[in-house]
C-alpha cells in the first residue's frame, strides 16, 4: 500500500494537472539538505528539481564554493508545480510536507538550508503552516543558525537567498558565499564532536 505522505500529495489538484511529481536529487548521505519552494515548468517536465534557470544558478553557486550534488540533496517544500508558478496554497503546503519530513527523517542531514521566503517560513513555522505569514524574511535571517523541531525531529537550520532571487540581484553573491561558509563551519563542528 502506498505510504499516507504520498496518497495526500496524490490528492492535491496540483498534483492531478501536473506533468511529473519531482521528489528530489542529490546524495541521500548527504550532511547538507537543501529545501526549495516548488518545481517550474523545467522541473515538471524533467521530474527533477532545479534543473531550470534557478537550477543553472545554483549549479554554479555550488561550483564557486567547492560543493556539488555530492555534498548536498536537494528537494522543494511543493511536490508539483502549481499552475503558472504561483505561491503555494496554505493547503498546499500542509499537503505536501509531511513528504518532506519523511525525506528529512531518511537523510537525517546535519543541517537544513531552507532556501528563499517560503521553504524558511514553513521551518520556522516548525510545520504550522497557519504561521507562515507571521515569520520574518529572508532579508532578515540569512546566514542564521536556527534550531527548530518539526515533528519531533531537531533541526539545524540555515536559511539562503533562494537561487533564483540571485540571478536579477547579483549583489547578493557575496552574502550567499559567506553564508556558505557559515553552512561549512556548522558542518566541521559537528564532525569535530563526533570524533
Ligand atoms: N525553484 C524551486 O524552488 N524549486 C525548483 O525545483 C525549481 C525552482
Amino acid at each position: 500500500m502506498e505510504p499516507d505522505y504520498i496518497a495526500l500529495v496524490k490528492e492535491t489538484e496540483i498534483c492531478k494537472n501536473c506533468k511529473n511529481i519531482v521528489v528530489g536529487k542529490g546524495n541521500l548521505n548527504a550532511d547538507i539538505l537543501f529545501v526549495g519552494e516548488a518545481p517550474g515548468k523545467n522541473e515538471d517536465e524533467q521530474g527533477v528539481p532545479f534543473v531550470g534557470m534557478a537550477g543553472k544558478n545554483l549549479d554554479k553557486l555550488l561550483e564557486k564554493v567547492g560543493l556539488s550534488f555530492e555534498n548536498i540533496y536537494i528537494a522543494n517544500i511543493l511536490k508539483c508545480r502549481p499552475p503558472e508558478n504561483r505561491d503555494p496554497l496554505p493547503e498546499e503546503i500542509k499537503a505536501h510536507t509531511p513528504w518532506l519530513i519523511q525525506q528529512i527523517k531518511e537523510i537525517k542531514p546535519k543541517v537544513i538550508c531552507s532556501l528563499g521566503n517560503y521553504a524558511t517560513k514553513f521551518f520556522l513555522s516548525e510545520g504550522d503552516v497557519d504561521k507562515m505569514d507571521k515569520q520574518p524574511g529572508i532579508t532578515l535571517l540569512h546566514g542564521k543558525v536556527r534550531f527548530v523541531e518539526i515533528g519531533g525531529i531537531k533541526i539545524k537550520l540555515i536559511p539562503l537567498f533562494h537561487p533564483a532571487a540571485i540571478i536579477y540581484k547579483r549583489d547578493l553573491i557575496p552574502l550567499w558565499e559567506k553564508d556558505i561558509e557559515v553552512v561549512k563551519k556548522e558542518i566541521k563542528e559537528n564532525q569535530a564532536k563526533l570524533f
